[in-house]
C-alpha cells in the first residue's frame, strides 16, 4: 500500500494534457498548441556553450550542495542590480528548478494545523505542495474585474491565528496578471503585521510588457523582505526549462534548512547547468530582449484576435506568456460543453487546438465561474494565426 499523503495529491494537470496533446501529435494529428508552460526559443548558446565547456573542463562533479559559488555570487549581483536586494551566500540556495526551490520550502516550513494563503487562479502546483506536507490550502478567489489580484480585504479574511505563509506568483501563471508596486502597497502594512512568510514566486519576473518595471514584494521595504523568500530560476527567463536550475533567497534560517533538506535527498542540482546558468545570468540579457519583444508582439495579435471571437473576453495580461480569456458566454451553447473543461476537450478533439482550461488553477464550480482557458503565446506566431483562426471556427460552429 503506498503511503497515505499520496491520496493527497495528484499528477499536474497542466502535464496531463500536454501528454494527451503529444500522444495526439505522435499519431500525426496536426495539433496547434497552446497549452506551452516553456518559451520555443532555443537556449541562448552563451548558457549551452558554457555547459559544453564545463563538461570538456570535466566540471562533473558534485558541488557544494546549496548551489556553486560563482553561481551564488551570479544570483546575488542578479538581484541586487534588478531589485537593489543584498543577500550574502548563506541566504541563497540553488535548487533543481524553482518547482525544487518551492517543494524544499513547502517541506522545512508547513506542517500539519498550519494554513497556507494561496490566491486563486493559482499555479497548479502550489496546493498539492502544501498537502503533501499535512497543511491547509486557504484558496481565496481573486476577481477578474480586480485583474485577479488579491485584495487587502480578502487577505485580511484569509488570515487566521494558523495563518503560516502566502504564496504571490507575479506575474501569474496562469493569468498573466502583474502586482505593480502600488498594488502591492495596498496589502503590504497587513503581510507586515501579520505573522506569516511571503513565498514570492518571481519566475515570470522578466515577461512584463508596455515598458512596465518589475516590482518584487521584496524590494518594497526592509520588513517586507525579512519574511520573504523569492523564488526564481533560469527556466524561462532564459529559455532552459530542461536544465533545471531554480533558486531561492530568503533569511538565512529558511535557507539553512533547505540546504541540510537537500543536502538528504537530491544533493547539489547539476553542476553542467549550474554553469550554463552563470553564463545566462552574465551574457544573457540580449536573449531576454529579443524573446520579451517577440512575446509582445504575440501578446497584442492573441488578445485583439480573441476579443474578435463572439463569446469571448480577453482582458490585456501585463505579464508572463499566457492569457486567460473569460469563455462564459460560449457555455451551454450545446448541452455537453457546460464548463471550459467540455470547451477545452471540444477544441482539441475537433479542432486540433491545444489549451488548458480553468478548472485545474482553482477557478472550478459551475458557470460562469468555471469559464476560463489559458492559452499560451509561447508559439510561433504562423501557428498562433492558424490556432486563433481554428478556435474562431470552433465557436461559430457551437
Ligand atoms: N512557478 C510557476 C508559476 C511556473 O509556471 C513554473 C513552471 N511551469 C515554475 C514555477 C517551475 O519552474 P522550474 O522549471 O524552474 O521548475
Amino acid at each position: 500500500m503506498l503511503a497515505k499523503r499520496m491520496s493527497q495529491i495528484a499528477p499536474s494537470p497542466t502535464m496531463a494534457i500536454s501528454a494527451k496533446t503529444n500522444a495526439m501529435i505522435a499519431k500525426g494529428i496536426r495539433v496547434i498548441d497552446f497549452g506551452l508552460g516553456q518559451p520555443e526559443f532555443r537556449t541562448p548558446d552563451e548558457a549551452s556553450e558554457a555547459g559544453i565547456q564545463a563538461i570538456r573542463d570535466g566540471y562533473t562533479k558534485y558541488t557544494p550542495t546549496a548551489g556553486a559559488d560563482d553561481l551564488k555570487s551570479a544570483i546575488i549581483e542578479k538581484l541586487e542590480n534588478d531589485h537593489q536586494l543584498r543577500y550574502s551566500k548563506k541566504e541563497i540556495i540553488v535548487s533543481c528548478g524553482a518547482k525544487h526551490s518551492l517543494y524544499n520550502i513547502a517541506q522545512v516550513l508547513f506542517e500539519e494545523g498550519d494554513e497556507v494563503i494561496i490566491p486563486a487562479p493559482y499555479w497548479v502546483t502550489y496546493p498539492d505542495q502544501v498537502r503533501l506536507n499535512g497543511a491547509t490550502p486557504v484558496i481565496v478567489k481573486t476577481r477578474e474585474e480586480d485583474r485577479f489580484l488579491i485584495t487587502n480585504d480578502q487577505l485580511k479574511d484569509a488570515i487566521t491565528p494558523r495563518t503560516k505563509a502566502i504564496i504571490l506568483n507575479s506575474p501569474s501563471n496562469p493569468t498573466g496578471s502583474v502586482y505593480t508596486e502600488k498594488d502591492f502597497s495596498g496589502i503590504a502594512d497587513l503581510l507586515v503585521s501579520a505573522s506569516l512568510w511571503i513565498i514570492s514566486d518571481e519566475i515570470y519576473e522578466k515577461f512584463i510588457y508596455d515598458g512596465k518595471r518589475y516590482t518584487g514584494i521584496a524590494s518594497l521595504s526592509p520588513d517586507l523582505k525579512k519574511k520573504t523568500i523569492v523564488v526564481n530560476g533560469v527556466s524561462k527567463s532564459y529559455s532552459m526549462t530542461g536544465w533545471r536550475i531554480g533558486y531561492a533567497a530568503g533569511p538565512t534560517e529558511v535557507i539553512e534548512a533547505m540546504s541540510t533538506l537537500q543536502s538528504q535527498t537530491t544533493s547539489n542540482p547539476t553542476s553542467i547547468s549550474q554553469k550554463a546558468a552563470v553564463a545566462a545570468l552574465k551574457k544573457g540579457g540580449p536573449f531576454i530582449s529579443t524573446m520579451v519583444s517577440e512575446y509582445s508582439s504575440r501578446r497584442a495579435l492573441v488578445v485583439e484576435q480573441l476579443n474578435k471571437i463572439p463569446g469571448i473576453v480577453c482582458p490585456h495580461p501585463a505579464g508572463a506568456f499566457y492569457v486567460f480569456p473569460n469563455v462564459s458566454g460560449l457555455l451551454g451553447k450545446r448541452p455537453t460543453i457546460n464548463s471550459s473543461a467540455a470547451f477545452a476537450e471540444y477544441l482539441l478533439d475537433d479542432y486540433g487546438v491545444s489549451t488548458v482550461p480553468g478548472e485545474p488553477f482553482g477557478v472550478g464550480g459551475t458557470a460562469p465561474a468555471n469559464g476560463y482557458l489559458r492559452l499560451s503565446y509561447a508559439a510561433p506566431k504562423e501557428a498562433l494565426i492558424e490556432g486563433l483562426d481554428k478556435i474562431k471556427q470552433a465557436v461559430l460552429n457551437l
